[in-house]
């Protein structure tokens, strides 16, 4: 199987290659930023509880997270693979990951990083929040939260699996596909 993380900060553009590369590797994309608007929309308690966090920019607790994770995971028996975008976020949504997929005897691949500066980042998200209907994106001070929480909290996830050798960072920089291209090469050298 082909487990891939791609991972990098709010606006990074992972959902937009998250699409691609699920398209190119036939892989099951699970991100845990969509599953919890799709409960929000749905107004399901999951979704109620979530958007506490949601709306402040922080991250939801790792208990409910990695349930939902699970889940999904658990109703996808027959995949060639997965991108997990948006997840893990912390070192004990790590660590979930890795015994889940151990009990399938299966591993994280690698860990794709993209690489976007900060100045980038609020440009795209405040652009994004124009047409995107997620009031986190609208907020400059929420964003800016976002961001803090990515750096404190989220980043550590890029060193748990670099010290295993499978994290590699792609400049996230430039048209859609050239980044593709990028990612493409990176998962071809598996
Ligand atoms: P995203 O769509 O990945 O930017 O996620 C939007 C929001 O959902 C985040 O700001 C968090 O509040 C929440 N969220 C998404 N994924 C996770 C996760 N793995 N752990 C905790 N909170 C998450």
């Amino acid at each position: 199987m082909l487990n891939l993380i791609l991972f990098g900060p709010p606006g990074s553009g992972k959902g937009t290659q998250a699409e691609k590369l699920v398209e190119k590797y036939n892989l099951l994309h699970i991100s845990t930023g969509d599953l919890f608007r799709f409960n929000l929309k749905n107004n399901t308690a999951l979704g109620i509880e979530a958007k506490r966090y949601i709306d402040k920019g922080q991250l939801v607790p790792d208990e409910v997270t990695i349930r939902m994770l699970k889940q999904k995971v658990d109703e996808n028996p027959d995949v060639k693979g997965y991108i997990f975008d948006g997840f893990p976020r912390t070192i004990a949504q790590c660590e979930a990951l890795d015994t889940l997929l151990s009990e399938k005897e299966e591993s994280i691949s690698k860990l794709v990083m993209l690489d976007v500066p900060d100045s980038v980042l609020i440009e795209r998200l405040l652009e994004r929040g124009k047409t995107s209907g997620r009031a986190d994106d609208l907020d400059q001070s929420i964003i800016q939260n976002r961001l803090e929480v990515y750096k404190k909290e989220t980043f550590p996830v890029f060193d748990f699996y670099f010290n295993s050798g499978h994290s590699v960072k792609v400049w996230g920089v430039g048209t859609i596909d050239m980044i593709f291209d990028r990612l493409s090469l990176e998962i071809e050298s598996i």
